[in-house]
């Protein structure tokens, strides 16, 4: 009988096939809600190997079920969408669609969780319990994994007794890094319309001007994160975009800024939220504006927050796989809705990344101090996360981690 980490002695039986999966993966990139292709794929192989599958959960979204006796059950994500960017990687496996890129890695992640559910299924003798395999469409607009709530995912599998997930980062390949507690920040945008009162540019006195109440609201903003927030607590707020008016001699009736934070406590996040309607409606009052401005708050991320005993548990699984290459992560500004299905279903849960550059690039970037220069990130055009190791680490880190409440014997 192999142990769950003797599973991994297997990987090179799978390693061609997956590499193939996800260069075609890779080629043929769906944006969010339209992962019709990409699901299929996913489905059939999940049958083949085996797992109860639902489709079509939360419009696009895979559900694989894998039942091996008794034992705990281990809720595995990956999200599967891609981003509205033209691939300028040059890859010999880049996208074949027009402006539309796995510019964010989901690719990989989807290939890891497939090569763990994979090697799970032909080792069913080395783990006992139950692993549900979560492909989920649209994380990048934020409403994915609600979605899969709202169509009744919690009817379609066992309560899991924990849920983990991965996201593929600059950093060297080959690496696996988890954080206890707050890992990813929660996320807010903002639109804020502020009304004036349109005239001849040539005669402001008869007028009350947005541009010039817009341009002090963006001003007074900076103060939040600067004199509100305690400095030893992170919080970012950009304005991201500003519009008004449409001809250089005509003011215009209203401006519309559009905002985005990110914060790591649910206090923070209201205090900051409350601090943007007070500015907006004080500048408002301030300029004369002739009524009241409209704040909508929209495509809201929660906080991925990770549960210290489970975070515990994966990081001896991995300091004892990985040996050196587990590391501590660093606390990030992006944003995940992996944790809207654990928080819904009362499960705890743990998010870690791994890195997907070249271990020599990114070794000599550090060494220069250059990698926020020269290393892509997620989302940018040129992200290309080197195939290998980063494939064979990302479906390690879920066997692994899976393993440690799988194993025979642990409960
Ligand atoms: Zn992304
Ligand atoms: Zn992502």
């Amino acid at each position: 009988m192999s142990t769950v980490a003797g599973i991994l002695n297997d990987y090179e039986t799978i390693r061609a096939d997956q590499e193939a999966f996800y260069r075609d993966l890779h080629a043929h990139p769906e944006l969010s809600h339209e992962e019709v292709r990409t699901a299929d794929e996913v489905a059939r192989r999940l049958k083949a190997w085996g797992f109860e599958v639902h489709v079509g959960v939360g419009g696009t979204g895979v559900v694989g079920i894998l039942r091996n006796g008794d034992g705990a059950t281990v809720l595995m994500r990956a999200d599967m969408d891609a981003l509205p960017i033209g691939e300028a990687t040059g890859a010999a496996y880049a996208s074949t669609v027009d402006a539309v890129m796995h510019a964010c890695g989901h690719d990989v992640h989807v290939a890891c969780l497939l090569g763990a559910a994979r090697l799970l299924s032909s080792h069913r003798d080395a783990w006992q319990g139950t692993v549900v395999a979560l492909f989920q469409p649209a994380e990048e607009t934020g409403d994915g994994a609600r979605g899969m709530l709202d169509d009744g995912l919690a009817g379609i599998i066992p309560k899991p007794d924990v849920a983990l997930a991965q996201h593929v980062l600059p950093g060297a390949a080959g690496t696996v890094l988890t954080r206890p507690g707050p890992v990813l920040s929660s996320a807010d945008s903002v639109r804020i319309t502020v009304h004036g009162r349109g005239g001849h540019g040539s005669m402001p006195q008869k007028t009350v001007d947005p541009v010039v109440l817009a341009a002090l609201i963006v001003v007074r903003l900076q103060t939040i994160v600067a004199r509100e927030i305690a400095p030893t607590e992170p919080a970012v707020l950009t304005v991201g975009s500003i519009r008004a008016g449409s001809k250089s001699n005509i003011i215009p009736d209203e401006a519309v800024l559009e905002l985005n934070l990110r914060t790591y406590t649910e206090q923070t996040r209201r205090h900051m939220l409350a601090s943007i309607e007070r500015i907006a409606r004080g500048e408002s009052l301030a300029s004369g504006s002739p009524r009241e401005p409209e704040i909508e708050v929209y495509d809201s991320f929660p906080l991925t927050e990770n549960d210290g005993a489970v975070t515990a548990r994966v990081a001896v699984a991995f300091a004892e796989h990985f040996g050196a290459d587990s590391l501590p992560m660093e606390l990030q500004t992006a944003s995940e809705d992996f944790s809207d299905v654990p928080r819904a279903l009362g499960v705890p849960y743990t998010y870690w990344s791994i890195g997907g550059t070249d271990p020599d690039a990114w070794a000599k970037a550090v060494r220069d101090g250059t990698v926020f220069s020269t290393i892509p990130a997620n989302h940018s055009p040129l992200f290309l996360p080197v195939m290998q190791p980063t494939l064979e680490t990302g479906t390690a880190a879920l066997v692994v981690a899976a393993g440690a409440w799988l194993a025979p014997g642990s409960e």
